[in-house]
């Protein structure tokens, strides 16, 4: 006899809205055939995570798996996305030895991904830094979810400063595409002036990555984008905000008639100065944490629901290119997506907040921005059954746990009290990380096209 699922998970089944107790979740195949309340419908198997929370599988929109060894990175950062509770994530572009900037890149990428992800993926697409807004439409059209770009040169290859007038030219390009372009906002001539200036004067301790990056220089970096976003018609997203100021633009330029959005990372949710202090070029990152009034605004920023989705902006580099004593000679970028769902949870908790904030803003909201939804992002019928399962716990976050290859071993959270664990996570209907192992294989992750 054949039982009309295959699998039934149990649970409290956290939606964006509200928490369905002694719910249930049926699937069928790799997707999501019925959501209920009480008994359960008959199923050739039934995974009970009875008084564990079910969220959708989290969606970081944000994170760079290939800009330390190149794609080959892939493969430990998907690992610790299945134990993260991330089900699909949405790779930068600034890969070692070459960026995504056209077709041709992309599809030789999506090769590495269906050969190493254990996790779904979704890909930025990117510009040469001269020569490469004629690539756009290509990239668009080949299944990028969306554009980045910057206004900030890390290398002048892999991460370049988009001039203005290359800038205006590319995002009307993107206009015509209808997806967004984020943007990495910090300007540049700012923070050489203060990083000259700090370095001349022997300032390399760590708050001068701080003082080198003021607000300033994200602010004026996210009004020229903004400005060029409405003259073009572009969708221009702001990669991250670590202001609240940052959103009060975006929401003014909204009001003009932009398309103009702004993500902000967990990290500015809650690290501060002090914390770069104490970890040193373990807590460097760029735009750099803030003060604790400001993690209190960002707050008060997406409780008015100015934020467009949290992501992690995971960039795990080699613990030996994060230790130097001076700030400036370590790689910049944190590892995160293991403990995003954790720390996302306690982090609600702690403020007397619901986990539905965290299906919102960490799974919802960033599958609509990327054109996954309403494949990816959601418990709902019809789509591919990725989920969550959180357990209510209290621990001190270990970075010896973390399942990415050895040297990306660190966290700055480590030993930061959490109130959850990730008990599962589901990808497509199977269980690929048990609270203990990764039980996805490298190729278990597909690649998902903007829709
Ligand atoms: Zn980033």
């Amino acid at each position: 006899m054949s039982l009309p699922f295959d699998r039934v998970f149990l649970g409290d089944i956290v939606t964006t809205s509200e928490i369905l107790r002694n719910g249930w979740i049926a699937v069928r195949g790799e997707t999501i055939a019925g959501i209920g309340q009480g008994a359960p419908p008959p199923a050739a198997e039934i995974i009970d995570h009875t008084g564990r929370m079910i969220l959708p599988g989290l969606v970081d929109g944000h994170m760079h798996t290939s800009s330390a060894i190149g794609w080959a990175g892939i493969e430990g950062a998907s690992r610790s996305a299945a134990a993260g509770g991330v089900t699909t994530c949405v790779d930068m572009p600034y890969d070692v030895p070459k960026a995504v900037t056209s077709a041709e890149i992309l599809a030789e990428k999506i090769t590495w991904v269906e050969r190493l992800a254990h996790v779904d993926f979704a890909l930025y697409g990117t510009i040469t830094k001269t020569g490469g807004v004629d690539a756009i439409a290509g990239l668009a059209a080949a299944g990028i979810s969306s554009f980045k770009v910057s206004t900030y040169e890390y290398d002048a290859v892999r991460f370049p400063r988009i001039d203005h007038p290359t800038m205006v030219a590319a995002f009307r390009e993107v206009a015509k595409t209808g997806l967004p372009v984020a943007v990495h906002n910090e300007d540049q001539e700012l923070v050489e002036r203060l990083t000259a200036e700090a370095k001349a004067a022997g300032n390399t301790s760590a708050i001068w990555h701080c003082r080198t990056r003021p607000p300033l220089a994200e602010t004026m970096a996210d009004l020229e984008i903004f400005e060029i976003g409405l003259e073009t018609g572009a969708h221009v997203h702001i990669a991250h905000s670590s202001l609240a100021r940052g959103f009060d633009i975006a929401e003014i330029f909204r009001k003009m008639g932009g398309k103009a959005t702004g993500e902000a990372c967990i990290q500015y949710l809650c690290m501060t100065e002090d914390d770069i202090v104490r970890l040193g070029g373990r807590g460097k990152c760029n735009p750099p944490f803030r003060t604790a009034a400001e993690v209190e605004r960002m707050w008060e920023a997406l409780l008015a629901d100015k934020v467009s989705n949290v992501s992690t902006d995971h960039a795990p580099w080699p613990a030996d290119r994060k230790g130097s004593p001076d700030i400036f000679a370590n790689g910049a970028g944190l590892t995160g997506m293991q403990t995003f769902a954790p720390l996302m949870y306690t982090l609600l908790d702690e403020r007397g907040l619901s986990p539905t904030i965290m299906a919102t803003y960490c799974a919802e909201r960033p599958a609509k921005l990327h054109g996954l939804y309403p494949k990816k992002g959601a418990i709902r019928l019809g789509a591919d059954a990725d989920l969550l399962v959180l357990e209510c716990a209290d621990y001190s976050f270990d970075e010896a746990t973390i399942v990415d290859r050895p040297e990306m071993r660190w966290s700055p959270y480590h030993g930061r009290r959490m109130r959850a664990r990730v008990a599962a996570t589901v990808l497509r209907g199977q269980t690929i990380w048990d609270g203990t192992n990764v039980l996805a294989t490298p190729g278990t992750g597909q690649f998902v096209r903007r829709s």
